[in-house]
């Protein structure tokens, strides 16, 4: 099939796993995402709704959409049936909780359990985690101050200039990066580090050079996460692979932090370090595209988003560049419970797509349904296209 054939209005490959139960509770949910008040009281009523045993009514509706379940074997279903489309899982432990370094501890422990699930399991072809997951937030900003204005690329230094109280802290923050790392890559399983908050992120990113430089010497197994929205991230990403030091992995995404991003920056009076507008984040997330495919010989990709065009560009470019579509060396990614039409129709087309499978207790996971619900929200968002689709399929069943 020529990436001609492959068209993300194809709602019949796109909900073939849905059934029309499945079909009509995903429109009753992304309908009652258009009602303000439920978004903002949500959050609360869905804490209070655990608290007083309704639990399984929530489990059976946003966390079923967006969720995995609540532990590694509780997501075995959700592993299958994307894996029936040849679609890969990657499991995202999304517990939000307390900073502690007892909980960084059973972070870690989860995660490796993650990496150990996906070991020679074609299903599970990713892993991921969050360094804030693993190492406190308060250590990860110093360091990244530190770093930016000394311009340091030793973790060793960055230790030698942190305040006393926070040294330990950055050692066993990196202790328990490196053991993740170098756990996915003694199993042969890729790992993504996702990005985060630009103030933390200067830190994020040198543990994982470091990591890359140490461990993709054959292939990436170790994947950064370059976020387009900031004007920053097309130069930082040229100027690593004109390093050539080793193979480089990048996940690509927009961002997901604009408005947070903005308002710090205008609250402590520096430069925005978000685009402009998104005509600017999209032309970059592009360029960023056709660079990497352009370095494919050294560069691996993961294309995670929910942009068609971006999407549609990335297939363009595998054909341009006579690249195998069914190599994980550029991959498609989107989150469980958005956008099948373009996970599904990708996949069906035979190029290589995996879905974050999100997963933790129910109240643990409420932050991140509540960012999903945020996004899904409004017609004009995300939720116009999903509910549009999901109609259109209902109808298309009924016709
Ligand atoms: C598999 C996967 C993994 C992800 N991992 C991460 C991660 O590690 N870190 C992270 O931060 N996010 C992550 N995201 C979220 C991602 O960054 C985006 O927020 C989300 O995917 C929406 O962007 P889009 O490319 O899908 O689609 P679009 O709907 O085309 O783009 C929306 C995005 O454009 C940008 N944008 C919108 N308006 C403006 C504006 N006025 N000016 C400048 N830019 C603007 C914002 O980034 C916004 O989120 C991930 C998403 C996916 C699918």
């Amino acid at each position: 099939m020529s990436t001609s054939d492959l068209s993300f209005q194809n709602t019949s490959v796109a909900f073939a796993h849905k059934s029309n139960g499945e079909l009509n509770k995903a429109r009753w949910l992304f309908r009652s995402f258009n009602y303000p008040a439920l978004l903002t009281y949500g959050p609360a009523m869905a804490k209070a709704a655990v608290f007083l045993g309704l639990k399984f009514t929530i489990k059976k509706t946003i966390f079923q959409q967006f969720c995995g379940g609540e532990n590694i074997k509780e997501c075995d279903n959700a592993i299958q049936n994307l894996a029936k489309s040849g679609i890969g899982t990657i499991l995202d432990y999304s517990v939000e909780g307390e900073e502690s370094e007892v909980t960084f501890d059973a972070t870690c422990e989860e995660v490796l359990k993650t990496i150990q699930r996906a070991k020679g399991n074609t299903d599970i072809p990713f892993t991921v985690f969050k360094t804030t997951g693993i190492c406190s937030s308060a250590v990860l900003e110093e360091a990244s101050h530190v770093i930016g204005q000394n311009a340091i690329v030793d973790i060793q230094l960055v230790a030698n200039a942190l305040s006393v109280e926070n040294q330990s802290g950055w050692k066993n923050g990196f202790a328990r990066f490196m053991k993740l790392c170098q756990s996915a890559a003694e199993s042969k399983v890729r790992i993504f580090v996702d990005a985060e908050e630009s103030w933390l992120q200067a830190a994020i990113d040198l543990m994982a050079t470091h990591a890359m430089e140490m461990l993709n010497k054959e292939q990436a197994w170790v994947y950064n996460t370059l976020q387009m929205y900031r004007h920053d991230r097309l130069a930082y990403l040229e100027r690593q692979v004109a390093e050539g030091k080793c193979h480089y992995g990048y996940k690509l995404v927009r961002g997901a932090y604009m408005e947070k991003e903005r308002a710090r920056a205008k609250a402590m009076g520096y430069q925005d370090p978000i685009q402009p507008n998104k005509t600017a984040t999209d032309a970059d997330y592009n360029r960023a595209v056709s660079f990497c495919m352009e370095n494919h010989h050294r560069v691996a990709i993961c294309i995670a988003t929910h942009n068609e065009q971006s999407s549609l560009l990335g297939t363009e470019l595998l054909n341009k560049y006579q690249l195998p579509k069914a190599d994980w060396n550029v991959s498609f990614s989107q989150l469980l419970g958005m956008s099948d039409h373009i996970s599904f129709n990708l996949s069906n087309s035979g190029y290589k797509v995996s879905k974050y499978v999100p997963y933790g207790p129910v109240l643990s996971v409420i932050p991140y349904l509540t960012r999903r619900a945020q996004e899904n929200s409004g017609m004009a968002g995300q939720m116009g296209r999903e509910l549009a689709l999901i109609e259109a399929e209902i109808k298309r069943r009924k016709s």
